[in-house]
């Protein structure tokens, strides 16, 4: 017998765009015109996360919107020598109590690429500037699986990235996701916009497209911050999920009307969840077996969109259950 909660439908729930470019760099917007743009859509919270250039205020936040601090930082390299590029999102936590954060609008300048070092020093340098790093849009960069694998440090990796999607149709990163996971790596996944310009109010738009809705009893930077540390989110560009939880050594999750529900494991098979007639349904649950490396939910709507859970590891449940 077990238990564990993680998403709780009675939990305050806060939508948020981490990935967004303004003005301070390639993006066609002002800091308020962004703000207005996600506001007017009722999320909570977004990053100005500009290219190597620190976004750090609270002189924006009001008791229902507020702005992470954080940037993207890049390393000089160019696919056409390299065959990749990376991208990396700092989003500023507070409690690592950096002796030198950056201050608003300073820029971090970018290192020369030579091997997978300067990335890995890279991560090492953001993180003692007190930021946690997030690996972005990996497909779009073309970054090596293996890579990813070797890299320490990273929170979470960039699985949806809307503006890459709907241009250049390589938005996807959930192998790459999937790839570090199952050799054993514990990382979360970030769904975001990144949008730069262009209509705000057109069916295919480079906003609106991709987010995180985050559980967390209170909307402040710190406190969001924690709650994407503690993996109490779900990724998404579409669906909802609204709860998730083990009750006696069962998975159980309600989102949103969707066509189907995986379960996604390893090593062994996991579990999908249809209604054979078609009826949309809004919940499942999977039988937890103990030897699963890690478990994560996938709620898929008709059109193919997707609410991506954090991964789970039912070993380490089971340990904090036992105390061990
Ligand atoms: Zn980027
Ligand atoms: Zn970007």
């Amino acid at each position: 017998m077990r238990n564990a909660i993680f998403l709780d439908a009675g939990r305050q729930k806060f939508k948020g765009n981490i990935h967004s470019h303004s003005v301070r760099s390639d993006g066609e917007y002002t800091v308020e015109q962004m703000i207005d743009a996600y506001r007017s859509k009722d999320y909570d919270f977004i990053c100005l996360s500009d290219h190597e250039i620190y976004f750090h205020s609270d002189a924006y936040d009001t008791e229902t919107f507020i702005l992470l601090d954080g940037y993207e930082m890049a390393c000089e390299m160019e696919r056409e020598t390299t065959g990749q590029q990376y991208h990396m999102h700092g989003l500023l936590d507070r409690s690592l109590q950096a002796e030198k954060p950056f201050h608003h609008d300073e820029e971090h300048a970018k290192p020369d690429y030579e091997s997978l070092d300067t990335i890995q020093q890279l991560i090492d340098e953001m993180r003692s500037k007190g930021n946690l790093v997030i690996m972005n849009h990996p497909e779009w960069s073309k970054n090596r699986e293996e890579d990813l694998l070797k890299l320490e440090g990273y929170a979470a990796i960039e699985i949806y990235n809307h503006q890459s999607e709907i241009q250049e149709a390589v938005g996807y990163g959930v192998s790459y996701w999937d790839y570090v996971l199952k050799r054993g790596k514990q990382v979360n996944a970030i769904a975001a916009d990144d949008a730069h310009g262009g209509p705000t109010d057109m069916a295919v738009s480079e906003f609106y497209g991709g987010w995180i809705t985050v559980d967390s009893e209170r909307l402040e930077q710190q406190a969001i911050i924690e709650a994407i540390k503690a993996g109490q989110y779900y990724s998404s560009n579409g669906p909802k999920i609204y709860d998730l939880r083990i009750e006696s050594n069962r998975l159980r999750v309600v989102c949103s009307p969707v066509r189907s529900i995986r379960f996604i494991t390893f090593p062994n098979n996991g579990l999908a969840e249809m209604d054979p007639t078609g009826v949309y349904i809004t919940g499942a649950e999977y039988i937890i077996q103990d030897d699963e490396q890690y478990v994560r939910v996938e709620c898929v709507d008709a059109w193919g969109k997707v609410a991506w859970s954090n991964p789970i590891y039912p070993k380490y449940e089971l340990q904090l259950q036992e105390g061990l």
